[in-house]
């Protein structure tokens, strides 16, 4: 079978067949978190030989895999499901992407290689993510291309590293894609985080403050001592004085929205006409797509970035969005300041691997304080 899954009960699988298999939480539909089941499922192959296959010490829950699991990106995710198998040379109609298993990243130990990795090996401890359409980490086994690995040195707390991997890469790309801002060359720069207190933005705060900028962390009243610790000044969004003086400020070089929801208003606190950018990490695209089907979904969220755009332009600010992307050096520059003990792991909570719906279940419930990690150890 060219399906890297094929699930059986748990029941259903004999002593021999164990060897070869793997516990996995998956879904047999859409049916969010009630349906997510532990499973024997085959262990992953490795079909290109660029990837490598890793056994999973520990992973993080993001708000992503919580809403995924409900279905949204589907039509994009399974056209980027359909191009990678094309790529394989597999071509088969009746493919379907299910069962899913979420978990977009880890922290574990390599058990297998393709012919054409180099630098990474069978026994090295990493960390790294999954592509987003690839299947996920919540489980024993998971493959991903080595370029999306990175040594992880033994002095690493797992579920410190296993909370980065994702929500890093995203802030990331949020701030030297979308933003724009080199890596290491924040000096000077004013930066304000909306969401400081949850995954991205925890990590967020910690990034900019080593690379020089002058950070404020947006959170709740509760997550203020958090926030602090991060090393920036912590504003309390329930403090109906804290928006009116920030857009009165009207001071950033860079806001970066990882609340959760866009919030416009705050386009007022960049400097204007200084190239200053607010960028959100809760883009329409998927939602538009879902909702409409390719070519419309695509127009409407260009109209909407464009409209967005002609308001904020004409005040000298650009409105941007961001997006998760794998970055070799990126991982690699986040591992080496979470070694060198620039940059800590913000851990929200820890559920063993058997308790994977409650770990979810948490996610769902909001107000996160870094973020949310499952482990097999
Ligand atoms: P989290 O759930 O970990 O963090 C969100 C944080 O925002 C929580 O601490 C929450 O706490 C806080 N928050 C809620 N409302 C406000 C507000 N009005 N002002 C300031 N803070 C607020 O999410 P992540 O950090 O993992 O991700 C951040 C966002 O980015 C999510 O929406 C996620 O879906 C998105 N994302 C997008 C990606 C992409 O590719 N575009 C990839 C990854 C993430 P409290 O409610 O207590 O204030």
């Amino acid at each position: 079978s060219t399906r890297p899954y094929a699930t059986q009960t748990e029941e259903s699988v004999g002593v021999e067949d164990k060897r070869l298999r793997m516990r996995a939480w998956q879904l047999n539909g859409y049916d969010g978190v009630e349906g997510l089941t532990l499973e024997m499922a085959r262990i992953p192959p490795i079909l290109r030989p660029s990837d490598v296959l890793v056994k999973v010490h520990a992973a993080s829950v993001n708000p992503i895999d919580t809403v995924l699991i409900g279905g949204y990106g589907r039509p994009v995710l399974n056209i980027m499901r359909a191009l990678g198998q094309l790529e394989q040379g597999i071509v088969d109609p009746n493919q379907t992407e299910l069962p899913i298993t979420g978990g977009r990243d880890f922290v574990g130990e390599v058990v297998g290689v393709g012919q054409r990795v180099r630098g990474i090996s069978v026994g090295q401890r990493v960390l790294g993510v999954v592509s987003p359409q690839g299947q996920g980490s919540h489980a024993e086994f998971v493959v991903t291309p080595a370029s999306n690995v990175c040594s992880l040195p033994d002095n690493v707390n797992t579920e410190e590293a296993a909370s980065l991997p994702y929500t890093a890469l995203t802030g990331w790309s949020a701030v030297v894609v979308s933003g724009m801002i080199p890596p290491g060359k924040a000096l000077g720069k004013r930066v304000l985080i909306l969401g400081a207190a949850g995954g991205v933005g925890s990590f967020l705060c910690q990034l900019l403050s080593v690379w020089g900028a002058q950070v404020t962390g947006v959170c709740s009243n509760d997550a203020m001592d958090l926030v602090a610790s991060l090393g920036v000044e912590p504003l309390d969004y329930t403090d109906p004085s804290t928006k009116p003086m920030l857009t009165a400020d009207k001071g950033y070089d860079l806001i970066i929205n990882a609340a959760g929801k866009d919030d416009l208003e705050y386009l007022s606190a960049l400097k204007p006409w200084m190239g200053a950018s607010y960028v959100t990490l809760s883009p329409p695209l998927l939602t538009n797509i879902d909702q409409r089907g390719l070519a419309a979904g695509l127009i409407k969220s260009a109209r909407e970035i464009a409209c967005q755009n002609l308001t904020s332009l004409s005040e000298g600010r650009v409105y941007k969005w961001a997006f998760f992307m794998p970055n070799t050096r990126a991982l690699s520059h986040i591992t080496h300041l979470l070694a060198t003990h620039m940059i800590r792991g913000v851990v929200d909570g820890v559920f063993p691997f058997s308790q994977t719906p409650q770990a979810y279940k948490h996610v769902l419930n909001g107000h996160a304080r870094g973020k949310t990690v499952i482990t097999l150890t």
